[in-house]
């Protein structure tokens, strides 16, 4: 009998649709390590339903119905499941119970979690609130049960802790409630607690969307309940003021919690907690963004545009469409990343920034992904999935340690640095918590299908070239993707339908590739030349049919911004660092302090230079032994470089922009 599955809605618009569950048709036999949904899961998905003002046109197909197939997203993918089990849940929940007056059952981890280098940020307890999401998107991403056994048993913990704590809240923080008290009363506080607890929030809402936990939900509207009453007092300025703190994704989750209940109170509370100060210039298309902590503004536009689609007010929707072009068009480096230092800088001094060890915060990343993804159902653009495919080969795939599976905070352009991992039980900086993320959602933004009730319901697109195999159940239709992309140019697509179905296949051709041709079952179907476009194959599609994607790759080079004689080498998305050797010993690049990233590994390292004009200088880098592998051919001074992937660069120091002579 065909497994029944899970079938809920995704991350970042998470609440906005039902979707029943249903039973598979045959194409479930492809997908055999899916579970059979408990019926409570059914009923919390079904719960969840639509609350859209304005609907965007596509929407992400359910992680749930994607299924990753062998290559280096699958591996990452692993790696980081092998984390989430080792990370043990009563470690994680020892502040809670402390705050709530119960006995802690197992020692508490280190790191921004309790020790005393870090505790004026008041993180603690904020990597329980990224375990949640994490292990609830693991579980939609593959179906393994232990997943949802972890995300069940810290609910019911934390249920304990609300119950005991009388207020609503929980919290880890070493003062308990001191910190928002201050907060809320117009004083001065310590570290950003706001920014915690949406972590804690955004944990709650994910169990209870991709594992269906309905005590998660209860626990979360409580603690919704809690935060309005907390600030109710607040006048608008002092509100204002108090958003002045890094607050993370508030507005967003919050808007979610409205989506979940439909209560009227949590809406405006949403609203409330949008920073005006950021708001509005953005809105107007001002950017005001130098020297603004970059990661603690993301969030807030992610939030915008998530309550665009729940008001219809259109400021919040031009902010998250400026923020997005300004950040991506002008303040980004090659990869997709942003910032040095975790600010934004200047857009005429990147020249000055790039020998930061700290530059590109990974968080950041996370976040620019998050916002690309929700602009890209609104409006499905090659420019957001060039992006987003740039940013996630780039930055995500490159941020972990492909022998240990920890995380990268900064994603240095020092020439000749390295990178710089997490410890496993002593760091669980913000990019750890975001890092246990990333690789358990690859699949959340490959395929994305026209929405029942908008002008494309009959259309699906191919945003990403990764192996997989997704489930579109509504039109009883299995696609898989074969592919060794980035290795070679190509993909290839194998459609299996219960019964022929008429439907649009977008396929994206990506602004790196000159052209991009399509073979249908072995004849030519279609030829674009217009790079950042998508192509259209409309017809009736059966089972046996095979679409041909070839994208030639080639070598180009792209100036750091600012500059005429800074450049990085990209191969198509991937940008390629040259592999200088110095090799680190494994685990000697795991590093606990954040702060001190910069500051080690800093014996000089000679990075060559490149001698030429910038455009004959592709034509002088030639393949060289495996896949993705480049050498300078006579350019190099004083030596020629060998040049990879950045997302496979690793225990070695790299260079990514190189000086042209
Ligand atoms: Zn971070």
């Amino acid at each position: 009998m065909p497994p029944k599955k899970l079938h809920l809605s995704k991350s970042t618009s998470p609440i906005t649709r039902r979707q029943a569950l249903k039973a598979l048709g045959s194409g479930a036999l492809l997908l055999a390590t899916d579970v059979v949904a408990s019926r409570r899961a059914c009923a919390a998905s079904q719960s969840s339903g639509e609350s859209s003002v304005t609907t965007p046109i596509l929407e992400p197909c359910a992680l749930t119905d994607v299924r990753l197939l062998d290559g280096p997203f699958l591996e990452a993918q692993k790696r980081d499941e092998a984390y989430l089990l080792k990370l043990e849940p009563d470690r994680m929940l020892h502040n809670f119970r402390v705050n709530a007056g119960l006995e802690p059952k197992a020692a508490v981890y280190g790191g921004w979690e309790s020790v005393q280098t870090w505790a004026d940020i008041r993180a603690h307890g904020h990597t329980l609130g990224h375990y949640l999401t994490a292990a609830s998107l693991m579980f939609a991403s593959t179906g393994h049960e232990e997943m949802k056994r972890r995300v069940d048993y810290i609910i019911g913990e934390l249920k304990e802790c609300q119950d005991a704590g009388k207020t609503g809240l929980i919290c880890a923080f070493p003062d308990n409630t001191t910190q928002i008290d201050n907060l809320v009363a117009g004083r001065r506080a310590i570290g950003v607690p706001w920014y915690t607890l949406h972590k804690i929030f955004a944990g709650l809402r994910d169990a209870h969307l991709f594992c269906g936990s309905a005590l998660a939900r209860e626990v979360l509207v409580k603690l919704a309940d809690w935060a309005g009453d907390v600030t109710k007092g607040m006048t608008d300025e002092q509100f204002q003021r108090m958003l002045g703190v890094e607050h993370g994704g508030m507005n967003e989750v919050l808007a979610d919690v409205y989506s979940l209940t439909r209560d009227e109170k949590h809406l405006p509370l949403a609203e409330r907690f949008c920073h005006q100060a950021v708001l509005m210039p953005l809105s107007e298309g001002r950017d005001t963004l130098n020297g603004l902590h970059s990661n603690t503004q993301i969030p807030k536009i992610v939030g915008f545009e998530r309550l665009y689609r729940l008001t219809g007010k259109p400021h919040y929707h031009s902010a998250a469409e400026f923020f997005w072009k300004t950040v991506t068009g002008t303040r980004s480096f090659v990869t997709g990343g942003n910032g040095d230092n975790e600010h934004f800088f200047p857009i005429n001094e990147f020249a000055r920034h790039v020998s930061s060890a700290k530059t590109m915060e990974t968080c950041c990343s996370y976040n620019m992904l998050r916002l690309t993804r929700m602009l890209f159902a609104n409006e499905p653009t090659a420019a957001y999935g060039d992006y987003y495919e740039k940013t996630l080969y780039n930055t995500i795939l490159a941020s972990q340690d492909p022998d240990t599976g920890m995380m990268t905070y900064f994603q240095s352009t020092r020439l000749g640095y390295l990178k710089l991992f997490c410890t496993p039980f002593d760091s669980f900086w913000c990019c750890t918590g975001t890092g246990i993320e990333n690789h358990a959602k690859y699949g959340d933004s490959m395929y994305f299908r026209g929405r029942a009730d908008g002008p494309q319901r009959d259309a699906l697109y191919v945003n990403l070239f990764i192996a997989s195999m997704l489930d579109w159940k509504e039109k009883g239709v299995i696609l898989k993707q074969v592919t060794s992309f980035p290795e070679t140019g190509k993909t290839r697509l194998e459609i299996k339908a219960a019964s022929s179905q008429r439907f649009a296949l977008h396929i994206r051709h990506p602004g790196w590739a000159a052209t991009a041709s399509i073979r249908i079952n072995g004849h030519a179907a279609a030829a674009s030349h217009k790079p950042g476009s998508f192509i259209a194959l409309q017809r009736r599609w059966k089972t046996g049919d095979v679409v041909e994607v070839d994208m030639p790759m080639a070598l180009r080079m792209e100036l750091l911004p600012g500059t005429t004689d800074t450049a990085a080498v990209v191969y198509g998305p991937i940008v390629l660092v040259g592999a200088l050797g110095h090799e680190v010993k494994r685990g000697e690049d795991l590093h606990v302090n954040e702060r001190t990233i910069g500051s080690v590994f800093n014996e000089p390292v000679e990075v060559p230079a490149f001698a030429g004009e910038l455009t004959g200088i592709p034509a002088k880098i030639k393949p060289s032994g495996p896949p993705l592998t480049f050498k300078t051919d006579g350019i190099g001074r004083p030596s020629d470089a060998t040049l990879i992937p950045f997302y496979k660069a690793a225990h070695q120091h790299y260079n990514m922009y190189w000086k042209i002579l």
